[in-house]
């Protein structure tokens, strides 16, 4: 059986999408490449420049993490960052990985603009929340901090398999452990989620 973990910082995982940082060269496994909020300073033109070259290259299999993150002072500069992210997206045809922090509200009338998948990793608010991006068909990924939140685990099991991913991000270890829990909390045997999250990868990469 092979977990996929949909959004990580290990280059040693075999299995998932990198998540490639300025400025790294293209890798063989799969990746995304974006400028995350807390990267973001005007006249930055490496980091474009960088960008808009690994995420032509083929294993390039999404634009992100970009985002919206409440923490970071700029706020005008880090949306127009981020539009021109949503924009590359749309160009290359490639589905987004998220970050938002506390910016959910703006996030959501993106996804009018925005012609292709997006993912929001690393997802731990509220059932409300959850709900809001659902009904805007965004999908979510979820991390290990299921593992100890029994309220993000009451939201795991009612949340539509079919829209979720799982990832370890920053965290070293394994993502085993992980796929155990919400197999176990939504009723599913580990082989029926490994399955429905391949074929969730299936209907969101470029084609
Ligand atoms: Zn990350």
């Amino acid at each position: 059986m092979e977990y996929f973990d949909f959004h990580h910082h290990n280059r040693a995982t075999e299995k998932g999408i990198y998540n490639l940082s300025f400025p790294e060269l293209p890798r063989e496994g799969l990746f995304s490449a974006g400028i995350h909020p807390q990267e973001i300073s005007s006249g930055n033109e490496s980091r474009w420049k960088w960008l808009h070259e690994v995420s032509q290259h083929p294993n390039c299999v999404a634009i992100g993490e970009c985002g919206l993150d409440g923490r970071v002072p700029d706020e005008k500069v880090q949306s127009e960052a981020f539009s021109r992210q949503t924009e590359l997206a749309n160009d290359l045809c490639k589905p987004m990985i998220i970050h938002c922090v506390r910016r959910f509200s703006h996030l959501i009338p993106f996804r009018k603009k925005v012609r292709v998948p997006m993912v929001v990793h690393g997802f731990s608010k509220k059932q409300s929340v959850a709900e809001e991006l659902r009904k805007h068909d965004f999908y979510l990924s979820f991390g290990k901090s299921v593992l100890q939140n029994v309220n993000l685990q009451r939201l795991v099991k009612d949340f539509p398999t079919e829209k979720m991913f799982l990832e370890t991000d920053a965290d070293e270890g394994g993502i085993e452990e992980l796929y155990r829990l919400v197999s176990s909390v939504k009723g599913i045997s580990e082989e029926a989620l490994i399955h429905q999250i391949e074929k969730n990868l299936q209907a969101i990469m470029p084609r």
